[in-house]
């Protein structure tokens, strides 16, 4: 794919669920079919736009599961404990609905450390295992390069 096929536009597109996947018992595949799909990439993902019928909104965003060579676009939706979003798509969601969805978002970049701008990475729902891989690469690499005031890793943790 061309990085200015990447870089378009990103308009609304009305998705069909053409299938839905029990993959345990709180997680389900949504095999969906776009009209108008440009493509992806392994790793991107795409807004799911949900509406409801006094017009409110209500917007997130998924992975993309399936191979950039097939032909419906899934996605695997995990249901939260009252989420406002992935229940719906989870427990409620049918074959023959419509959601509205945008993509594919998402673009990578490798940071060799020789640039002089800031570093921020920032993670969300870490646990004490996720947070320590990134933190003892940070450190390590910052220090080997004299970075340690410009880089920072920030990750949330909720406690119950
Ligand atoms: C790039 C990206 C890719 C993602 N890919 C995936 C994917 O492939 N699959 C996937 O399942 N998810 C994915 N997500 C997460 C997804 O976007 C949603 O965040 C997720 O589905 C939860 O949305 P929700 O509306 O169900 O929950 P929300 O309503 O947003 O709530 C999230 C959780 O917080 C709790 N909560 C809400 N409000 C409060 C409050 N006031 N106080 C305390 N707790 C509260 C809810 O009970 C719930 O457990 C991705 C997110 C991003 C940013």
């Amino acid at each position: 794919m061309e990085r200015a096929t990447l870089r378009r536009r990103l308009n609304w597109q009305l998705a069909t669920v053409r299938g839905l996947v029990d993959e345990t018992a709180t997680t389900r595949d949504l095999v969906l079919e776009l009209p108008d799909w440009p493509g992806h990439l392994a790793g991107q993902h795409v807004d799911v736009r949900l509406t409801a019928e006094d017009g409110y909104q209500a917007q997130r965003s998924y992975s993309i599961a399936s191979a950039p060579e097939d032909h419906d676009l899934v996605l695997t939706v995990e249901r939260l404990p009252d989420g406002e979003v992935s229940t719906y798509l989870v427990d409620d969601l049918e074959v023959g609905d419509h959601v509205e969805l945008r993509g594919p978002i998402g673009e990578y970049f490798v940071w060799d450390g020789r640039t002089n701008s800031p570093l921020l990475l920032i993670a969300g729902d870490c646990d004490e295992e996720q947070r320590a891989g990134p933190r003892a690469l940070l450190s390590a690499t910052t220090r080997r390069r004299h970075l340690l005031r410009r880089a920072r890793a920030l990750c949330s943790v909720r406690r119950d």
